[in-house]
């Protein structure tokens, strides 16, 4: 479904991705995995074109989106969730995600606020609570259920369990879940090894913005001397 292909990208002089290939399926959810400051982040904005790569191609169920303008990206049902949380903080719960709202693509999931609340049944409970009054936890679900309301058939999360309470890093990791079983496909980035245990069918292992280890968390569970070079744990 998404395809990198020897993806280049730089900040200026610095070249932050070095020959970055690998594919996400549909219906899998794939595992971004490194340190601080491995190039997690930047290959997420690779792929949506907010950082366009200098080389290399990032190819979207089967059109090349490598250059396109960002909006376009998202348009084809990409949706990317930023590892800084994006919500309107004087609106309300239902008013964030009546602002995302998105028509559904032909065959594309059309997700109502209602399937949203079942879906995090916290928010639910506080529908008509403005989005300064929530936790953090809370608002960086929200961000995923505004990025939902635009009906992505794939979803990028950078680092969705980071600076949030165990509790809700369990809820996130069963909407990942849930995800996934309504069909979504799903790349995250992560440092938390346990997380990606928890949700992903393969890891994708960066360090120094090259590309250390692709395979199943099994594979990657009976290798511990990768987790350990390139992970912290
Ligand atoms: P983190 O977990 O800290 O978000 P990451 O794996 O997502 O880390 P990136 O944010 O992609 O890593 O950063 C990769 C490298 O690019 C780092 O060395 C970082 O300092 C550098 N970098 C990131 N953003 C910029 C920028 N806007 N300009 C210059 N260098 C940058």
């Amino acid at each position: 479904m998404l395809e990198l292909s020897a993806v280049n990208s730089f900040y200026g002089k610095a070249h932050v991705l070095n020959d970055l290939s690998f594919t996400v399926a549909r219906g899998q959810v794939v595992a971004l995995l490194g340190r601080n400051g491995a190039g997690k982040t930047t290959t997420m904005k690779s792929i949506m074109q907010l950082v366009v790569p200098r080389s290399g191609k990032v190819t979207f169920q089967g059109h090349d989106i490598t250059g396109s303008a960002p909006h376009k990206v998202a348009k084809l049902g990409l949706g990317y969730v930023p590892e800084e949380r994006r919500i309107f903080t004087d609106l309300t719960v239902l008013e964030n995600l009546e602002v995302g709202r998105q028509p559904p693509r032909e065959g594309s999931y059309a997700w109502t606020t209602e399937m949203l609340f079942d879906l995090f049944p916290n928010l639910a409970e506080r529908r008509g609570n403005r989005g300064k009054a929530l936790s953090g936890g809370e608002q960086q679900m929200l961000t995923i259920a505004r990025t939902l309301m635009g009906n992505p058939s794939f979803v990028l999360l950078d680092e969705p369990s980071e600076g949030i309470a165990p509790v809700i890093v369990e809820q996130m990791a069963r909407v990942i879940i849930q995800l996934k079983q309504e069909g979504l496909t799903v790349l995250l980035s992560e440092q938390n090894l346990h997380f990606a245990r928890a949700v992903a069918d393969m890891a994708v292992i960066i360090e120094g913005g090259t590309q250390k280890f692709t395979g199943t968390l099994d594979e990657l569970n009976a290798h511990p001397e990768i987790r350990d070079a390139y992970l912290s744990v």
